[in-house]
């Protein structure tokens, strides 16, 4: 009987070991990591630069806390400048808190401005930001709101891909507009680049804030360093986490100097966000992702998985309906149960996938995966449906 909190319907296979795209299992049984720790292993497991650099940090200074200056977490923000659309940046240990951050610096913006009555956010239905209780809230979805108590206000929710209603929700308390530019858990549902470009032209008209939620999509996910960079916009905040750590707990919001400037002493803060070890590993992750040649593979690697699945769905029109996603955050709706199927992936092929919403199955290889574990991986989901194919008639023929 477990000593945890019963949160997590939690497989009993525990891991021992990883290297690259595969995972190994205590019994010894190898498996083809195409889940990534939910789109956090950005360079699979065991990367030695990663390693050598964590290895480094340990020896030196564990944590001093923001009280003091923290040479690799002052490194890693001028470097995350000076690569996207951003002048400051703030730390954290997850991506619900990099979110928090987001919407804090929203509102506070506002309120230093003098219009504190602007807290509004326009978000989506379908989307998730977390789980605390202002991305519970954030995210909008029934299920997770349940039982918590009134849900923090000042969040109104409108189906995504729809201008007209993100428009018609504008009103004089609104102050951003909260978006992922590709839905993950709700479905892998990429926003199409017109959708994102309207978004930041009704912004601008009505002098809302951009936020973007790129704790999934982002870190190179989708084939460039963030995903809004496919539709050639800027927000004005974003929040990033899971790939900028690759498996160290890490998260950051960032913005433009602009909408930073409010956020003076006193008006957040955070133990451990962008401690000396998590900035160590936050540093390394980053010479990989932003090497020459590296967003140019997940662009490819991304283009070869869409390809490879589209030959499945042709071969298995009665389980794969339709295709989802964006590089290597890729889906597939299904028509077995999503979360039965995982199991069987799991069990019967060794292969790890996640579930999203909407019956999604989600792909999320790590970034350094080869055309050869693609063909692997979707090779397997071959087997597992033909397996569902054989079962099927078996059971046919015995009735
Ligand atoms: N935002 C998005 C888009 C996510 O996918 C997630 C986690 O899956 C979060 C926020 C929350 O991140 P964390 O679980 O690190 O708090």
């Amino acid at each position: 009987m477990s000593a945890l909190y019963g949160t997590y319907a939690r497989s009993e296979l525990a891991f021992e070991r990883g290297e690259g795209v595969r995972l190994y299992a205590q019994d010894g049984t190898t498996y083809l990591d195409f889940h990534s720790g939910i789109a956090v292993n950005a360079l699979g497991h065991g990367d030695p630069h990663l390693v050598s650099a964590l290895k480094a940090a340990a020896e030196k200074v564990w944590h001093t806390s923001n009280v003091f200056t923290i040479p690799e977490q002052e490194r890693l923000a001028r470097r995350l400048v000076e690569a996207t659309f951003a002048d400051a940046v703030f730390f954290t240990n997850s991506g619900a808190e990099a979110l928090e951050c987001a919407i804090k610096t929203a509102r506070h913006h506002f309120f230093a401005k003098g219009e504190p009555e602007r807290y509004e956010i326009i978000a989506f239905t379908g989307s998730f930001h977390g789980r605390t209780l202002g991305t519970i809230a954030a995210g909008g979805n029934p299920h997770y709101l349940e039982g918590f108590g009134p849900p923090l206000a000042g969040f109104a929710h409108v189906a995504p891909g729809d201008l007209a209603a993100v428009e018609a929700a504008v009103n004089p308390a609104s102050c951003a507009v909260l978006i992922e530019p590709v839905q993950g858990e709700g479905g892998v549902t990429a926003m199409p680049a017109e959708f994102m470009r309207g978004l930041r032209e009704l912004c601008d008209r009505y002098g809302l804030l951009l936020v973007l939620d790129e704790v999934q999509c982002g870190y190179g996910r989708t084939g460039r360093f963030f995903a809004h960079e496919w539709s050639g916009i800027t927000p004005d905040i974003m929040a990033v986490a899971k790939g900028i750590g690759a498996g160290f707990p890490l998260g950051a919001c960032l913005a433009t100097a602009r909408v930073a400037a409010s956020m003076v002493p006193g008006t957040h803060g955070s133990t451990y966000g962008g401690n000396p070890l998590a900035c160590a590993v936050g540093n390394a992750v980053l010479d990989r992702v932003l090497e020459p040649g590296f967003l140019e593979h997940v662009d490819r690697m991304g283009q070869r998985l869409a390809w490879h699945l589209a030959q499945l769905a042709q071969r298995f029109p009665q389980y794969v309906l339709e295709q989802r996603g964006k590089g290597l955050l890729a889906g597939i709706r299904i028509t077995p149960p999503v979360r039965d199927f995982v199991a069987r992936l799991r069990r019967d092929h060794h292969l790890l996938c996640q579930g999203a919403g909407d019956n999604v199955l989600r792909l999320l290889p790590p970034l350094i995966v080869t055309e050869a574990d693609i063909e692997e991986a979707v090779g397997k989901l071959a087997d597992a449906f033909t397996a569902l194919d054989q079962e099927a008639a078996s059971l046919a023929t015995g009735a």
